[in-house]
């Protein structure tokens, strides 16, 4: 299965290896690997009848379902160029997207949760819209053309967060999401009595990810169109899901519930909590591990490069606590004047702007991420912050990380973001904005100091402001705070 060029290839080889083993588990239905090909092949007819062809740039905005997986592999099959966007976007991330990747379909899912997405999809000047979530096109497949027979061209358009500037629209083959999907297999010492599960929204560069595992080693996830726990938690045990995860956020929801019942395993079958994504304080790590009763393996990603490095089940729990795991192979990292490069099959072809293109790749090749690092000596990956994360003050340059780390020690600190803000004087002056931890009198700034201070931290690195906010600023699909949101409103 692993030298499968397509994604398509890769679901007829497995379809036809465990036709009968279910693949996707929702709610009370059941989709087998079988039925994916054969359901995902009728799709992808019911498209080509509507005008669709290999090529075709079709932008999709649903939520985590069976139909939005048959329709990406519908549009796989086909070799269509699919854009998925995240459906908590509104006008103008979605007119932003239409218009970047030129898309000439728009699927939609109606109105979900209230809010009527085809009428935005109008507002946006949307082209070809149609309605994907109960139902999808469907056709006879005997009409279809030839399945991609390359998997190097580029079929996929996704978005970044947009965490430090707009989203970029990234390009992506088959082939770097079959990289990325076999690294975190590789990674994850899966086997094919696995009960994963997606979580997170299918429309992020994880989802097709999530689904190369599951075709390379024959086994379900249980997807989740709306999370919430406790209800989740129901589905969790229900399925006897043993993988679980998502961003660092989904560590700290669980290990809440976890507190609520001491002492009994809250999901019984669970081996694994996998995720990344966003820094992972080593406290919650700890306590996850202590008290959940599974490994906690958290990996290192970007829209550009799906699975960067993971940890794994087999590396010491020092290593799981302090890294992001290592690089697979074919994975090459290189650390020029602290920051990562990279190079290798899951790497992104580039984003749709060339001049964001150019910008990006060093004389080598290597993809210059933006984010800090080093390797240890076993070549485990320690990331240190990002490049654009240093507040420079008096010419020193301060990582907002480090103190946000040792913020988080402080009991008053439910979560917090370190900035940098203007400042005639310095350069730029630190300001931490601290979401209160529930129950608890707000800190003070001298409060902050004294602490910071006690852990013998440099005096120029003390926050020189401090706001205290019920909750920060945060992107919907990963949770990330939006740090530029905070220097907007703080300088
Ligand atoms: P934009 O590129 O638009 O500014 P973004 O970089 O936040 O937004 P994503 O591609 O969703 O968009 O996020 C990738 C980034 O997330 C990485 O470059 C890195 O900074 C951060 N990240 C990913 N995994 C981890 C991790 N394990 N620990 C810390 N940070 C991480
Ligand atoms: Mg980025």
């Amino acid at each position: 299965l692993g030298s499968a060029r397509t994604l398509w290839e890769l679901v007829e080889r497995r379809a036809a290896l465990t036709p009968h083993r279910p693949v996707l588990l929702q709610d009370e239905r059941v989709l087998t690997f079988g039925e994916l090909r054969t359901r995902a092949e009728r799709t992808a007819a019911g498209l080509y009848a509507k005008g669709v062809r290999p090529g075709t740039v079709v932008a999709w905005q649903l939520p985590t379902r069976i139909e939005t997986v048959l329709l990406t592999v519908a549009l796989a099959r086909l070799g269509a160029v699919q854009s998925p966007v995240i459906p908590f976007y509104r006008d103008r991330e979605v007119g932003f997207a239409l218009r970047e990747s030129r898309a000439a379909y728009f699927a939609v899912p109606g109105e979900w949760r209230g809010f009527d997405h085809t009428a935005m999809a109008r507002r946006a000047g949307a082209r070809g819209v149609f309605e994907a979530y109960a139902s999808l096109p469907d056709g006879d497949p005997s009409a279809l053309p030839a399945p991609p027979a390359s998997g190097t061209d580029v079929r996929w358009i996704y978005w970044t967060s947009g965490t430090t500037s707009d989203p970029k629209g990234v390009l992506h083959t088959d082939r770097s999401l079959i990289a990325g999907g076999s690294c975190l297999a590789h990674a994850l010492r899966l086997s094919e009595d696995d009960i994963g599960s997606i979580a997170f929204p299918f429309a992020h560069i994880g989802g097709p990810d999530y689904l190369v595992m599951l075709l390379l080693y024959g086994f379900p996830a249980v997807l989740f169109e709306k999370f919430a726990l406790p209800e989740a938690l129901e589905e969790y045990r229900r399925h006897g899901v043993t993988i679980a995860g998502g961003s660092t956020a989904f560590y700290a929801m669980f290990l809440a519930e976890q507190r609520k019942r001491p002492g009994r395993k809250l999901i019984p079958t669970l081996r694994l909590l996998a995720g990344g994504g966003a820094p992972k304080p080593p406290e919650l790590h700890r306590a996850v591990v202590r008290e959940m009763d599974c490994v906690l393996t958290h990996g290192y990603g970007m829209t550009e490069v799906p699975m960067i490095t993971m940890g794994s089940p087999d590396d010491s729990e020092d290593d799981l606590v302090r890294t992001e795991g290592r690089p697979p192979a074919g994975m090459e990292i290189r650390i020029v004047d602290g920051e990562v490069r990279l190079r290798g099959e899951a790497v992104c072809q580039g984003y749709l702007d060339p001049a964001a293109t150019a910008a990006a790749f060093d004389a080598d090749g290597f993809l210059i991420t933006g984010d800090l690092g080093r390797l240890t000596g076993s070549g485990h990956l320690v990331l240190t912050g990002r490049a654009k994360d240093v507040i420079i003050r008096k010419g020193e340059n301060i990582s907002a990380k480090e103190i946000e780390d040792l913020l988080h020690g402080h009991p008053a600190v439910g979560d917090v973001a370190v900035v940098g803000l203007p400042d005639e004087a310095r350069g730029e002056r630190v300001c931490a904005v601290v979401e209160r931890a529930p129950g608890v009198t707000d800190p003070t700034l001298a409060d902050i100091t004294a602490f910071l201070r006690g852990t013998g931290l440099a005096p120029h690195k003390l926050p020189e402001q401090l706001e205290v906010v019920d909750t920060l600023p945060r992107n919907e699909a990963l949770r990330k705070v939006l740090k530029y949101k905070l220097r907007e409103t703080y300088a």
